[in-house]
């Protein structure tokens, strides 16, 4: 904790007058750029990999990046969601999974579904793709646990897209064309970003400084 209280005390006394005018800016509202729905997971850090200052992603995290089903609209996911899209008008919205999940695995491997039943019901929105895919590997055998959960953590994101696109706010926005969805992987090891290619269902390097539409899900 007291890594924390320095940093704090950095904060306020050096990083915080330096940027005085944005900081200024920023107490008047916000507009970021992107909702960014990833992992709670601590070694991600989406303002850091992606060079952003405050304000400009609207993040949404949570265990194993997951978004409810259109079904359950008392989730504080799907209410942020309408809130960036809604209010916000935020045009694009990234779900972003990473490599060495907790969450994929715990969903892979059940070890602890008696310790942990709230996080066993929250994966639940891992949703049915990702059952059927469990019980494929569980019959295949030969996939090592690292290339199952690798496969799950892929899958889970292009699951979690289609909750997304069925979210009322997000499928009027598709529809209109004012919304675009993103599916992405964050590789913890090499800093790299994969990217769904909606042509190919495949995930492949994020290009740099393209917005290219092959990247785009919807
Ligand atoms: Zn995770």
């Amino acid at each position: 904790m007291q890594r924390l209280l320095d940093g704090y005390a950095r904060f306020r006394n050096e990083v915080f007058p330096n940027h005085s005018s944005l900081f200024a800016q920023l107490a008047r509202g916000q507009k970021p750029e992107v909702c960014l729905i990833t992992c709670s997971d601590s070694r991600v850090m989406p303002e850091m990999i992606l060079q952003c200052d405050p304000g400009q992603i609207f993040p949404i995290r949570n265990a194993g990046n997951l978004v409810p089903p259109p079904g359950e609209s008392h989730s504080g996911v799907t209410a942020t969601v309408e809130y960036a899209v809604k209010a916000l008008k935020v045009a694009d919205i990234v779900v972003c999974g990473h490599t060495g999940c907790g969450a994929m695995k715990e969903f892979l491997e059940r070890k602890h579904v008696e310790e942990l039943p709230l996080v066993h019901a929250w994966l639940r929105h891992a949703g049915p793709s990702a059952k059927w895919l469990r019980s494929l590997f569980e019959e295949a055998g030969a996939i090592s646990l690292e290339k199952q959960t690798e496969l799950l953590i892929q899958a889970n994101v292009m699951t979690q897209l289609n909750h997304l696109a069925q979210q009322p706010a997000v499928a009027e926005g598709l529809a209109n064309g004012t919304v675009r969805l993103h599916g992405w992987v964050y590789d913890i090891a090499t800093g790299e970003i994969i990217a769904l290619d909606n042509e190919s269902g495949a995930f492949l390097p994020l290009t740099v400084g393209a917005d290219d539409e092959n990247r785009r899900i919807a």
